[in-house]
């Protein structure tokens, strides 16, 4: 998944230092990144070289240290364009890919927060945290994460999956959605079930989550069992579609650069949760 950057080390510590030309620029539009493809079509980040300009250092991976081109003027370099970032999702190297979709979220949140919320005074880069705090008022604000919840549901070797209706992803997918002021992890996954195939679940079990940076998000995924005899009604505004599917059923996904696609997967190769605690009480 895109936060699999193997043995290289993400540091995220805040440092006030000067871009030098080996390090990377990360420059965005919306839903944009200002890149270009190897020969082997694998994704290049531009390096800073000789460009001058607003660049605010983010972050490193390993001895990579990486700069936001802080400004409204578009960077224009040869052999390179601004592309949309799905690509990031898909493509390797995941170092780069993960980078450049963490360097988003942070160039969303800096964007959003030039200005104070409560008194309209331009916000400054705090000295000792990644932060944004107000010199007349004292506000600070911190990096905006919204966390959303991923459902694999499992009932008598089946996985509900569901198709979105009016979405350009047009495969299977699990059922999601962002949490709401108030709730647990577990209260949002209870209420998203019931509100998109209006089944009521149990035996929650957390698997993983993934910083998702596209929607300065955070996905947090959960296997969980359908209780018995309920039966499955879309959200005929949200889905197109919601069924069950036995394992024989599924196609095999190779790499699964979504957590939802590696739940199934795991699904699918009898790996979930319930197929490994019931193989472990056989064991017994
Ligand atoms: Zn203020």
């Amino acid at each position: 998944m895109i936060n699999d950057i193997g043995d290289k080390h993400f540091d995220k510590t805040v440092r006030h230092c000067e871009p030098r030309p080996q390090d990377r620029l990360l420059a965005y539009k919306p839903g944009k990144i200002f890149m270009t493809f190897r020969n082997d079509g694998a994704v290049e980040l531009p390096r800073i070289g000789d460009l001058q300009g607003p660049m605010r250092y983010l972050f490193s991976i390993d001895e990579e240290r990486f700069f936001l081109w802080d400004s409204q003027e578009e960077l224009s370099l040869r052999g390179y364009d601004y592309v949309s970032n799905f690509v990031l999702r898909t493509m390797k190297p995941h170092d780069l890919c993960f980078a450049g979709t963490t360097g988003y979220h942070l160039s969303v949140w800096y964007k959003n927060h030039r200005y104070c919320g409560k008194c309209g005074s331009l916000m400054k880069d705090s000295e000792k945290e990644r932060a944004l705090v107000c010199p007349q008022c004292g506000n600070t604000v911190y990096p905006v994460i919204s966390p959303a919840c991923v459902a694999a549901i499992i009932r008598d070797d089946k996985i509900l999956l569901t198709k979105y209706a009016g979405r350009e992803y047009q495969g299977y997918a699990v059922v999601a959605g962002f949490m709401e002021i108030g709730e647990t992890a577990a209260d949002t996954l209870v209420r998203e079930i019931r509100e998109e195939v209006g089944i009521r679940v149990k035996n929650l079990r957390y698997y993983k989550s993934l910083p998702w940076g596209f929607d300065s998000g955070i996905l947090i995924g959960f296997f969980a069992e359908a209780e018995e005899g309920e039966e499955v009604k879309a959200d005929q505004c949200e889905l197109s579609e919601a069924r069950w599917f036995k394992r024989e059923e599924m196609t095999p996904i190779d790499e699964p650069v979504f957590l939802g696609a590696e739940m199934m997967e795991l699904f699918r190769k009898g790996e979930d949760p319930y197929s490994l605690e019931r193989k472990k009480s056989c064991a017994r």
